[in-house]
């Protein structure tokens, strides 16, 4: 006799689909009123296979929704300079709503440079400083595509938030912060007491038991061990790591800052690697784009 799982799975493939059925449509809206589909460019500069396997799933996940997609691809040798001139031109480019430079750059290259170049009406990472303040103020703008991604996931699945208490691990500027200032706004998903957690916690595994929803984003793989999690906590795991698999075609396997096996069963909801955050990412963006063409 099989046993079901006690946890339900925030599946962001399948929440990812039903968003992106409805940005479709919108595609289809703004190609008929300006007779010319919603435009992201993404750039790439040199020849990461990681950083080319996302740009290429950002670029497929476009045509799937009727937006026209460029991929730009930089030697790993441009200069600063030409990379600044090279944004410059995008953000003049009429054809173009919006676009992205898939981070992390060469290190002869400043990233915080280049995100402070890149128009804050075209800024669909929502990386810009511009971006992140009206972010702050609740005002209209991009949000981060992977904080945002996640909100919607708990959205889709009714998620309860308001006053439970959110533990995130990591304070990165595109994922940990931004991720705790979203958790905490007067709003749905919102209205959580966070704690925003980072390499300097003391005592993190305490702390993390007392999370009632626990985001993972520190980037070690499968760091939160099930000794960490409380009874009936929602996880959700934004890590993303490849792991050498000989049994495996590809030869690794995916994954995340969670120990799947051991936190999943103690869990209400939980949000896996592969097929939780990382679908939502690209969701995000695809919905800032198409916001980019209608402000
Ligand atoms: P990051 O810039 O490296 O930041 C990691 C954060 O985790 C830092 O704030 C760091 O603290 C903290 N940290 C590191 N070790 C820790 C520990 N032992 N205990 C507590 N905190 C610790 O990483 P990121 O860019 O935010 O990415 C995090 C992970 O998410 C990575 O695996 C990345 O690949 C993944 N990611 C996935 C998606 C997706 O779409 N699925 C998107 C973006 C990122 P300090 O500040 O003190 O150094």
């Amino acid at each position: 006799m099989s046993v079901l799982p006690t946890y339900q799975v925030l599946d962001g493939k399948r929440c990812g689909d039903a968003l992106r059925a409805d940005i479709a449509k919108g595609a289809l809206e703004v190609r008929s009123k300006r007779g010319r589909a919603p435009h992201l460019a993404a750039v790439l500069v040199g020849s990461d296979g990681a950083s080319r396997t996302y740009v290429e799933a950002k670029v497929k996940a476009c045509e799937e929704v009727g937006f026209r997609s460029s991929l730009i691809v930089l030697p790993e040798t441009i200069t600063e300079d030409d990379l600044l001139h090279r944004v410059k031109q995008l953000n003049k480019d009429k054809e173009l709503d919006g676009f992205i430079v898939q981070l992390p750059l060469p290190d002869h290259i400043d990233a915080d440079k280049v995100t402070l170049a890149i128009a804050p009406e075209k800024d669909v990472d929502g990386f810009h400083p511009e971006n992140i303040g009206r972010m702050v103020l609740g005002l209209p703008g991009f949000l981060p595509a992977t904080p945002s991604g996640i909100v919607e996931l708990l959205r889709h699945y009714h998620v309860e938030t308001a006053g439970k208490h959110c533990v995130v691990i990591g304070r990165s500027h595109i994922v940990g912060t931004p991720m705790s200032i979203l958790m905490s706004r007067n709003a749905y998903p919102g209205n959580c007491t966070v704690t925003l957690a980072h390499s300097r916690t003391m005592d993190l595994p305490a702390l993390t038991r007392e999370a009632d929803i626990l985001i993972a984003a520190l980037g070690k793989p499968e760091f939160v061990t099930g000794a960490m999690v409380r009874e009936g906590a929602v996880v959700v795991d934004v890590g993303i790591h490849r792991i050498a698999d000989a049994s495996r075609k590809s030869g690794f396997r995916l994954v995340g800052d969670v120990k799947f096996d051991e936190v999943a069963p103690k869990c209400s909801w939980i949000a896996p690697v592969p097929g939780g955050v990382g679908p939502m990412t690209i969701t995000s963006l695809l919905l800032n784009t198409l916001k980019a063409c209608t402000h």
